[in-house]
């Protein structure tokens, strides 16, 4: 155990997601990963996933996994294995394209110990001998919203919504309380939480330990990698890569305490951005603006306007109690506009500049200079 969470952060800097603008294209995920995760034994690591809800997400059924605080004290979590996290994959162009087997065209898993039956895909994994052949299945079966727009409910009141989910830069991250190492820190001047690969021996701690399960494990380097909130950009004054590139508009960069800013405004002054799963104890910096749903349909098809088709329950289960006041807020807001009135709160969520984001990270990355 570290002493790490006794200096507590000078800054914060905080996300937040409306997810009401959410389409679930992925662009976030992806700029992410070809910005950090194109190296050897990377294929299974999205710090950015974007899944289903309701569903099982990424590693699979996370939410079961343990980790964070309980009554002050660590929780023990789950180490989630390789193929809970859906192994990678390498997409076969030749057959998809050229092949016409249709049907038949899978993912294929994208290297030795990487199929999904069984073990953590690590050499000396219990449920393979690692030669590079799967045991009794080569198809990847898991992976970044594998149950992609499945959701819940009977037609026709079935429902789902996108959840993109980056490491929340905890303000008493478990992660670096678990670590024997050190390697694992919480910087101070904004909070970002970083690991040095150098004093990282790969025990995996900080895995069990998140009980947001955003750590992966480089099995070639041997070390535990995750999202790093694209420090470096931000150094620079621009925003992290999933942000930046997001084209609806809905993900907000900025310090907590930047009365100012956007995050400040949506989570502590209108409170419409809420945590997730904050009885988890680590008090995470990722906020999110839940979705609206729309109303329930009876029998006859007319419209039951007492019903949202997402269940509240649901909702708070996810986001806690403040999910409802959020909701309220939201709604009453628009009201507020479709009686003519103006919305403040409204307009910060549509963000007709995009600029209006970023706080302060409103930099373009295109005028940096490349270092290399
Ligand atoms: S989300 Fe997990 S990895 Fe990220 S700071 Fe919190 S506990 Fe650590
Ligand atoms: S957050 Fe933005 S980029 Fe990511 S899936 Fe949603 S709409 Fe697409």
């Amino acid at each position: 155990m570290t002493d790490q969470l006794d200096a507590p952060s000078l800054r914060q800097v905080a996300m937040v997601f409306d997810l009401n603008k959410c389409m679930g294209c992925q662009t976030c995920s992806v700029a992410c990963k070809v910005l950090w995760t194109r190296d050897e034994d990377t294929e299974h690591e999205w710090w950015c996933t974007v899944n289903t809800q309701p569903g099982l997400g990424a590693p699979k059924d996370w939410e079961e996994m343990g980790g964070g605080w309980e009554g002050g004290k660590p929780k023990p979590g789950h180490q989630p294995t390789r193929a809970e996290f859906g192994g990678g994959w390498k997409f076969n162009y030749e057959e998809v394209f050229y092949g016409g087997k249709g049907r038949e065209v899978h993912l294929k898993p994208s290297g030795p110990g990487m199929w999904t039956s069984g073990g953590d895909g690590s050499p000396g994994s219990s449920a393979s001998s690692y030669d590079g052949k799967a045991p009794d299945q080569d198809v990847t079966q898991w992976g970044p919203n594998w149950d992609e727009d499945q959701g819940a409910g009977e037609w026709p009141n079935a429902y789902y919504f996108y959840l993109p989910r980056i490491c929340n830069h905890c303000t008493k991250p478990s992660c670096v309380s678990a670590c024997p190492q050190g390697a694992m820190y919480k910087r101070p001047q904004d909070g970002i939480v970083l690991r040095d690969e150098d004093r990282c021996r790969g025990y995996r701690f900080c895995m069990e330990a998140c009980p947001y399960k955003k750590i992966y494990f480089n099995y070639a380097r041997q070390v535990s990698q995750h999202c790093i909130f694209c420090f470096p950009r931000l150094e620079q004054g621009v925003a992290p890569a999933c942000a930046r590139q997001c084209p609806g508009r809905l993900v907000f960069v900025g310090y907590l305490d930047d009365t100012e800013g956007p995050i400040h405004r949506l989570v502590n002054e209108w409170k419409v951005a809420v945590p997730l799963h904050a009885e988890y104890g680590t008090e995470p910096n990722v906020f999110y603006v839940p979705p609206l749903s729309p109303y329930s349909l009876n029998e006859d098809f007319s419209i039951d306007y007492e019903t949202p088709r997402i269940p509240p329950e649901y909702l708070e289960g996810l986001f806690g109690p403040g999910v409802h006041d959020a909701l309220a807020t939201l709604k009453s807001e628009m009201e507020k506009v479709r009686e003519g009135g103006k919305s403040e709160m409204l307009e910060t969520l549509i963000a007709y500049k995009w600029q209006s984001l970023f706080g302060p990270f409103t930099t373009d990355p295109a005028t940096l200079t490349p270092t290399g």
